[in-house]
């Protein structure tokens, strides 16, 4: 079907000239996203420029079907031209996204890409032939290098993969399996086996009372990137730098996966929040298979810049509810259960669930739900909506019904386990990366601040016949120490490389809770949000065993005594008594960020002892 054009040079567009067009655009965004992404970010996650390439000649695609209906409307229209200027818009924002600063960007805003365009259309109006034979005849090849690229990509990987299993040393006998399930946004006080009102809880409850649970476990932060980096490094936030500033984990440091390899570990992650525990933020370091981005085309959607931007879009204007391609607890226990089944040796696994995360979206109503109404205001991208306490309650009834579900979708595991005969040669951990805000200080969802309802998180050791049983410490502990924890239990030997110290002692020799050193939270960077009363730039957070302090901007100070103000709803910093404290916790502060955890002689031996409020029975 040729159809004329009133352009200049009066040349003739068919529906062909505009797919060529769309697909030669989105081939080429996707291939400079991808590559711009690898060199900045310094993955080692190549098949990235395949999902970049898929998800652009697909979104092109997909804009070249409106200019098809213009034409097919009004032919006499200049839809190639458009549909060029369009595109060449488009991809001029992926280019200003990738190749300036942010500072940089904000100035150029949308008119550089505008003028880019325009500049493109000019040279596009003279040269229209030449152009459009350039991209039918180059389209093909570009096509057949994805193609190729994408298949020895992918290839490698699952090669490299076969490979690094099969030199992987001997593992020592009776090795155990280590399987970490990190729920995603979960805090600690709207679990009933940590007292809440709600039974969301009941299986977790069991699982700890055949094995050891920390009441007062902290998280390194309060959102996803830097707490699984802790998790996974045994380092503070200060010291691996995954946070908004770096925006991923560098190689700087061994990871957990990378010590259990040594030992001849098989090791894998299966990630639902795809997003940030993903092979493209670092975190895939260490682990020989990880399941992340590659598993919908949702999720791998979001990878991108501009599949990002519409899902946010979407969900504001009401399109979709929920985040596109986000597997269910029970979807990622499938994928896990599968990979352990063809694994035949001892593995290291991490499991990440998103289900409780925002927006609160249950997959599957649980038997024990509390979902009881779901009034209009949506909570997700915001943190400071206007919210009636019904809304509110409706957020929250919403949430504990995720727990629920996430509650009942552990104890399947847990039975698939056994059913493998695997239940009492695998150690369990189920901890979360941090928690939740429900308005107790005016925010919303994590990400924002350092108060106990975003870093307080369940932390349970499940090991039959090896670990007591119905232990509960309340010794106050971070999230941070668990890969030496986990390391000194599977192995017997605490590595250097990964800093400590090792929870064990706590629960095997009775080690005294004054030899921890008390657990400290980073929030490096929050100029970005809102402003409201708690911006007052990057904040840190000791945790000891009475008190809370927050120190914001290293001037903002709040202190509270949160074993009896669990909503730390008054601040004693002000007090003379809170003063005093103020001043010594504000010193360990400024003692543990100028060190590292070498400087400071934390190893994976056993505790070092750092805590300087502890002598003044706190
Ligand atoms: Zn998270």
């Amino acid at each position: 079907m040729e159809q004329p054009s009133s352009g200049p040079n009066r040349e003739t567009t068919s529906a062909t000239d505009i797919v060529v067009c769309a697909l030669w655009f989105g081939v080429l965004a996707g291939w400079f996203e991808g590559g711009m992404e690898l060199a900045k970010r310094r993955v080692p996650a190549p098949d990235l420029i395949c999902v970049t390439t898929v998800v652009y000649a697909a979104l092109f695609f997909l804009i070249s079907l409106e200019f098809l209906v213009i034409l097919r409307f009004r032919p006499e229209a200049p839809v190639l031209a458009a549909e060029f200027f369009f595109l060449t818009f488009c991809s001029g924002l992926v280019w200003e996204r990738f190749a300036f600063a942010p500072e940089t960007q904000q100035m150029l805003g949308r008119t550089g890409p505008v003028v880019a365009a325009g500049a493109a259309l000019w040279g596009f109006l003279r040269y229209r032939r030449g152009i459009k034979r350039l991209q039918r005849r180059t389209l093909p090849l570009m096509l057949g290098c994805s193609l190729v690229g994408g298949l020895a990509i992918l290839g490698g990987e699952y090669t490299g993969e076969q490979r690094a299993l099969a030199r992987l040393p001997n593992p020592a006998p009776e090795s155990p399996n280590v399987l970490v399930v990190i729920v995603d946004t979960l805090r600690a006080d709207h679990l009933s086996t940590y007292g809440y009102s709600r039974a969301t809880s009941p299986y977790l409850t069991r699982l700890a009372e055949q094995g050891v649970l920390f009441e007062n476990a902290v998280a390194s932060s309060s959102w996803t990137l830097p707490t699984h980096a802790s998790m996974l490094t045994g380092r503070p936030v200060h010291e691996h730098r995954a946070d908004r500033e770096t925006e991923s984990l560098d190689g700087r440091y061994p990871t957990i996966g990378d010590a259990f390899q040594a030992h001849g570990y098989a090791t894998a992650a299966f990630s639902a929040n795809t997003a940030l525990f993903s092979r493209a933020t670092g975190l895939g370091r260490g682990f020989l298979h990880f399941e992340d981005y590659l598993q919908s085309f949702g999720a791998a959607a979001e990878e991108t810049f501009f599949g990002e931007r519409i899902e946010v879009h979407c969900y504001r204007l009401g399109i979709c509810r929920d985040i596109p391609g986000r597997l269910s607890a029970r979807d990622i226990n499938i994928h896990a259960l599968r990979w352990i089944e063809r694994t035949r040796r001892p593995f290291l696994v991490f499991l990440n669930y998103l289900d409780v995360h925002s927006p609160y979206e249950p997959p599957e109503t649980p038997a024990r739900g509390f979902h009881t109404r779901r009034p209009g205001k949506r909570v997700w991208l915001d943190w400071q909506p206007e919210l009636t306490p019904e809304q509110l309650q409706g957020e929250v009834d919403a949430y504990d019904s995720g727990i629920a579900y996430v509650d009942e979708q552990i104890g399947n595991l847990m039975e698939q386990l056994a059913e493998r005969g695997l239940e009492k040669n695998t150690l369990v951990v189920v901890v979360s990366d941090h928690g939740e805000g429900f308005d107790e200080h005016g925010l919303l969802t994590h990400g924002n601040s350092l108060y106990r309802e975003l870093i307080h998180v369940p932390l349970l050791f499940r090991w039959p016949g090896k670990l007591p049983e119905g232990v509960r410490i309340g010794t106050p502990v971070s999230t941070t120490w668990l890969p030496a924890t986990l390391l000194q239990l599977a192995t017997g030997r605490a590595e250097g490389e990964i800093p400590g110290p090792s929870l064990a002692p706590l629960w095997q020799t009775g080690a005294r809770p004054e030899d921890f050193p008390d657990p400290v939270s980073e929030l490096s960077r929050v100029d970005f949000l809102p402003p409201n009363k708690h911006n007052y730039g990057p904040m840190e957070s000791v945790t000891t065993a009475e008190w809370h302090y927050v120190l914001g901007a290293g001037t903002h100070e709040e202190l509270y005594r949160y074993q009896e103000d669990a909503k730390e709803a008054h601040d004693s910093a002000g007090t003379p008594e809170g003063k005093a404290i103020c001043k010594k916790l504000a010193q360990e502060l400024a003692e543990r960020r100028h060190s590292t955890s070498a400087a400071m002689g934390i190893s994976g031996n056993g505790a070092q002892t750092t805590r300087t409020g502890q002598g003044n029975g706190q």
